[in-house]
């Protein structure tokens, strides 16, 4: 069975799930990262992996929904709760551009006491000082929060925020497309798995592109990985809105789930299955952040053909204990030892160039920055002119 298996899948035969399950389970590793990797020579015969700069900031850490396994949220009224102001993100955008980065991947808590308002005037603002700098922004649990929040259904608020500056959406929130998995979990509430993809697809109807996730290492089976890349091959079929998949592994520290963290050799084994299955996306990164730079290496010869962003900035992962740090020059050194070319590409994937620091000199980013400074409480004056929806909110917008 196997042997046929492989033969269908060298011969760019799409798998079922049953299929994708025994291949999963059952082929050794070097013939799934051969598959894999027959199939990213395919879709990118020219030996190029790219890259991105952005910065990854979380504007808020204030969040309602306390997915079990979230190390980074804070809840309402919690004194280590905040909000970052414009001019704070203004200034991170500011040090984002000084090496040579073109967008924000913008992602916050499900904050209670921030209306549609303060994203449109905050995208309205971004765009007015940055005309060509990108908002790759709101993950579709934070697009379905902010829907409810503002009683909008959610092509009107996808819309709307479009309308102030959203380009792209990351495909965050994602964690597993099984209600089992996200019951557990406690992310059911945040968005089910039919909420999460009907964002998605609303977002491709409006011509929006967006990226797909899978957080995977916490209670699901592996019959539950590949139902959930199912899903994903299933609505690509139908819009052809994904332009990337990235998965990485549950990082457990501090998180009220605990546990243990998924091996390398788990990572590995899951990129190459995603990379069989998932034949309708072109693009799969790399995910060093949780894996480190090296497994991040290996997983160009396990399907990936991209090495993600430049982390100039990180709080989630980094909260839940996984730290590693490459800029762009570590990120460069490691797709050229790989035997790779690389070149910076935009969220869309279109080639923009060689590396940055080969063209002009820029500044090492040797630590990762974070969202504020430890014991930085300070509240933003601009919060002051929207209306808070929760006690604490309430309480906090009268002190100021
Ligand atoms: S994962 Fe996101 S939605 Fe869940 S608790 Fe953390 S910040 Fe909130």
């Amino acid at each position: 069975m196997l042997e046929a298996l492989t033969a269908k899948v060298a011969a760019g035969g799409r798998v079922s799930a049953a299929e994708a399950l025994e291949l999963y389970r059952h082929a050794p590793t070097h013939v799934l990262g051969r598959l894999a990797d027959d199939i990213r020579a395919r879709k990118h015969p020219d030996r190029i992996v790219t890259y991105i700069i952005d910065r990854n900031v979380n504007y808020t850490n204030v969040c309602v929904a306390r997915c079990n396994f979230c190390a980074f949220y804070r809840p309402v009224g919690s004194a280590d709760g905040y909000v970052l102001g414009f001019e704070e993100i203004f200034r991170k955008i500011d040090e984002t551009i000084a090496v040579g980065g073109n967008q924000l991947l913008l992602q916050g808590g499900h904050n209670p006491d921030l209306p549609i308002a303060w994203y449109e005037d905050l995208f309205r603002a971004i765009k007015t000082k940055y005309p060509t700098f990108k908002l790759h922004a709101l993950s579709p649990p934070e697009v379905l929060h902010i829907s409810k929040v503002n009683q909008l259904t959610v092509p009107a608020a996808i819309e709307r925020l479009v309308a102030a500056g959203l380009d792209s959406i990351p495909g965050g929130g994602a964690e597993i497309l099984v209600d089992r998995v996200r019951k557990l979990l406690n992310c059911y509430g945040k968005a089910s798995a039919d909420e999460w993809l009907g964002v998605m697809r609303q977002a491709h109807l409006a011509g929006l592109r967006t990226t797909a996730t899978m957080m995977y290492g916490t209670v699901e089976t592996d019959e539950e990985r590949i139902e959930h890349m199912m899903r994903l091959r299933d609505l690509q079929d139908e819009t052809r809105g994904f332009t990337a998949f990235i998965t990485w592994s549950y990082q457990p520290e501090h998180t009220e789930r605990g546990g243990s963290e998924a091996t390398g050799i788990d990572y590995l084994r899951t990129l190459a299955i995603a990379r069989i299955v998932l034949d309708n996306v072109d693009n799969l990164q790399a995910s060093w952040v949780t894996q480190g730079g090296k497994v991040g290496q290996l997983s160009l010869a396990f399907g990936a053909n991209d090495m993600g962003s430049v982390m100039i900035e990180e709080n989630v992962v980094r909260a839940a204990g996984a730290e590693y740090c490459m800029d762009e020059v570590e990120i460069v050194v490691n797709i050229e030892d790989a035997g790779f070319t690389p070149k910076r590409r935009t969220m869309h994937y279109e080639v923009i160039g060689d590396p940055v620091f080969r063209e002009r000199e820029v500044p090492r980013m040797l630590s990762l920055g974070t969202a504020r400074e430890g014991g930085d409480n300070s509240v933003p004056e601009e919060l002051r002119q929207y209306p808070a929806r929760s006690l604490a909110g309430k309480r906090l917008r009268l002190s100021q």
